[in-house]
């Protein structure tokens, strides 16, 4: 595996890759590495010809200073995974090498519309645009045909999606399933936070999303909601949300509908605040 920290070097490698007619699959990471994160690596390498796959902990998308110092960072760790699952090319950029503007200095302003107010842009203020940011000069460093995302982050994808068209980027969009740990929970990086009683806890969030997913057609949505809500909260969990939305555009649902909905959770244990969803297709 090829290793730069600088834009310049990464698209000198990457030239000869394309010359030599080689697919580029990309997949952006900000490190802490799990299965998850080289489930989508392996996904890019059976796709494409060559894997790049960065690490940056992108400040301008946190939101809260506590979460970004608080960061797991474990780069020797993500650099044995990543050369176990043949990964091409690490991209390991410093904050100025991305931020030659400065990290306060002048960005972008995307028009993500209605995307950007509900779920966690309602709860996280600024949090997508700083996502754009990074992402679109990732983008331009990478220019990938394939750019492989987590349904984890599902309104992170939707946001991704709005990106490209709206910067006309051609690399193209796959969305790959969650990996979650044999209890449910969701694997994340913030996982690692979690102490061990915490850790016990934390798989009511999946438990919950699973419980409204069984209910969608028996009861009303409100009460559905309200019973994982107060599911979640009698386990220890401080609710920022649970929704079911539609999975097309995320609007919010008070009925079921025909065709895609998703389900959708965010919720705090103690400092370690933990997203997850999942997909309910209605025939
Ligand atoms: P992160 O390092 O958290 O920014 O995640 C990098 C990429 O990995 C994003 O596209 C995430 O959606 C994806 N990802 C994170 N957790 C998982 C998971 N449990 N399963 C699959 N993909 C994931």
């Amino acid at each position: 595996m090829y290793s730069f920290r600088e834009i310049a070097r990464l698209q000198e490698a990457l030239r000869q890759e394309k010359t030599a007619g080689r697919r580029i699959g990309f997949v952006p990471t900000m490190g802490a590495l799990h299965e998850g994160h080289l489930s989508l690596i392996r996904t890019a390498k059976a796709a494409t010809d060559t894997v790049v796959c960065s690490i940056f902990v992108n400040p301008t998308q946190f939101n809260d200073p506590k979460d970004f110092e608080k960061y797991p960072i474990t780069i020797k760790e993500d650099i044995l995974k990543l050369t176990g699952v043949d990964t091409d090319i690490l991209f390991l950029p410093s904050v100025a090498e991305m931020y030659p503007e400065g990290v306060n200095g002048q960005h972008p302003h995307y028009d993500f519309g209605y995307l950007e107010t509900v779920l966690e842009g309602a709860y996280r203020p600024d949090h997508f645009q700083g996502v754009g940011i990074i992402v679109e000069k990732l983008l331009r460093a990478v220019q990938p045909d394939d750019l492989f995302m987590g349904q984890k982050d599902y309104q992170q994808c939707m946001i991704i999606k709005r990106l490209l068209e709206i910067t006309q980027i051609p690399s193209e969009l796959h969305i790959c399933p969650t990996l979650r740990e044999m209890d449910g929970l969701a694997m994340s990086s913030r996982n690692m936070r979690l102490d061990p009683p915490a850790r016990q806890i934390a798989t009511h969030i999946s438990r919950s999303l699973n419980y409204v997913k069984e209910n969608i057609n028996s009861l009303p949505f409100p009460e559905i909601k309200q019973n994982a809500n107060k599911q979640l909260q009698e386990a220890g969990y401080q609710v920022d949300y649970v929704e079911i939305a539609d999975a097309n555009d995320l609007r919010l649902l008070r009925e079921p509908i025909k065709g895609k909905m998703v389900a959708l959770a965010a919720a705090k244990l103690g400092e370690v605040r933990l997203i997850d969803n999942i997909l309910i297709d209605q025939p």
